[in-house]
């Protein structure tokens, strides 16, 4: 098989990548380990900046998301027994919208496969060649075949375990980590929303989280020790658990239902750079890992591929590698004020093991500077909705 560009991985990533090369009629291949309902099923993120909602518009897979996406104009956050609003709109002028993950997934794949995209489901086996020359190649297994891919350029849009960023060359790479020792809890739930906004709440106990996805789906998090295992969690625990730390003063609850999923994620912050060596680039998850708190992971994962595909068709259009040599430089801006705003997030409403009485006092008071200072605020919703 021979096509412009071979993309590993058909998450947002890789999905958008070759979508956006189509419209600008670059071929590409997408190869994909997991079944089409598989990646169709897979709940994740849900926080959506105006930025990835206008990428996604102006490529044509925008119509069910601006339908049945829900605008959120603010967040709160719940410590002391209170809850605080941030404005989000009022302080920045712009607003996020909650639509699932698996639906923009959805709507991705139905448009690669109404333009007749060459998306492979349940291949095996992938292996990189030749990325350092300017004729690499992908080997895999697809229905029991062995077969290969010849392509100008490979695109890892695999995940953090994916198979891309090990085939880096290892000469000048460097990889910055974070461990925070906790993971989260997280459940998904048939129940009417508890509340129009999310709210991120900091207790003695640890972080809990009210999400939603739809309006008969909602994803409630708490903190938890990533070694715990969810068979030990009951789901009357789980529901003392967050009553414990989302109860405040004004008599709210959060609102039970059938716990229909539960997991445990570990939280981490990853960089791994370059995001490019010869002829194979990395984008999303592959390249870098944000702790949920900040919502930013599939947004940096549009971001990469937005670059990408700018990059690629100056490439195509008019033989100028410009914009791709600048990849690695454009991407980390963006990304470093991601992992600096998820490590913020992460560290203002979490508990930390080896917190000092002190600085458990000092995480209080920059919350009540939070919400109490409009310049504080305004950084935070200036963040969080990805105003610069
Ligand atoms: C529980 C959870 C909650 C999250 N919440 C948010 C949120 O609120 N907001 C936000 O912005 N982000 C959130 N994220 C992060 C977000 O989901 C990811 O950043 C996003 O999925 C990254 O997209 P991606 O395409 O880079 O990678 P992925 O979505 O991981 O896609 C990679 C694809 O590659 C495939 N693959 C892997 N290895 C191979 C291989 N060897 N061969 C072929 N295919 C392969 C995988 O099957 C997968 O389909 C959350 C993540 C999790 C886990």
């Amino acid at each position: 098989m021979r096509t412009q560009v071979a993309i590993i991985g058909a998450g947002p990533a890789g999905l958008l990548l070759s979508h956006l090369l189509h419209l600008n009629g670059i071929e590409a291949i997408v190869l994909e380990s997991r079944t089409q309902a598989e990646i169709e099923a897979t709940i994740r993120a849900g926080v959506l900046e105006q930025g990835t909602m206008d990428i996604l518009n102006n490529a044509g897979v925008g119509a069910r998301m601006q339908a049945e996406g829900a605008l959120h104009h603010g967040i709160e956050l719940a410590f002391g027994g209170q809850r605080h609003r941030i404005d989000l709109t009022e302080l920045t002028g712009k607003a996020i919208t909650v639509y699932p993950q698996h639906e923009v997934i959805k709507d991705l794949v139905a448009a690669r496969l109404a333009a007749q995209g060459q998306l492979l489901f349940e291949v095996s086996g992938v292996q990189l060649h030749g990325v350092d020359t300017t004729t690499p190649s992908v080997a895999f297994v697809h229905r029991g075949e062995a077969a290969r891919i010849e392509a100008d350029f490979v695109i890892g849009c695999d995940g953090y375990h994916g198979v891309a960023r090990p085939a880096m060359p290892g000469q000048g790479r460097q990889d910055f980590k974070r461990d925070y020792g906790f993971g989260w809890f997280g459940v998904l739930v048939e129940s009417a929303p508890s509340s129009d906004e999310l709210i991120y709440a900091r207790h003695e106990r640890g972080f809990a989280l009210v999400s939603t996805r739809t309006p008969t789906v909602q994803r409630l998090y708490f903190q938890c020790d990533p070694a715990d295992h969810v068979d030990n969690w009951s789901d009357d625990r789980i529901w003392a658990e967050l009553h414990a730390r989302l109860e405040n003063d004004d008599g709210w609850r959060v609102n039970e239902g059938r716990i229909f999923q539960k997991n445990i994620i570990g939280m981490r912050s990853f960089v791994s750079t370059p995001m490019q060596s010869g002829r194979l680039f990395l984008a999303g998850d592959a390249a870098h890992i944000v702790p949920p708190t900040g919502a930013k992971g599939m947004n940096l994962a549009v971001s990469d591929v937005a670059l990408l595909a700018q990059g690629l068709e100056q490439f195509y259009r008019r033989g100028s590698e410009e914009r791709l040599q600048g990849y690695t430089a454009a991407a980390l801006k963006r990304v470093w004020r991601a992992e600096y705003f998820s490590w913020w997030m992460t560290s203002l409403l979490h508990t930390f093991a080896d917190a000092t009485p002190f600085q458990r006092e000092v995480q209080r008071a920059e919350l009540e500077c939070v919400v109490g200072s409009r310049a504080m605020a305004t950084a935070l919703a200036e963040n969080y909705v990805g105003a610069f």
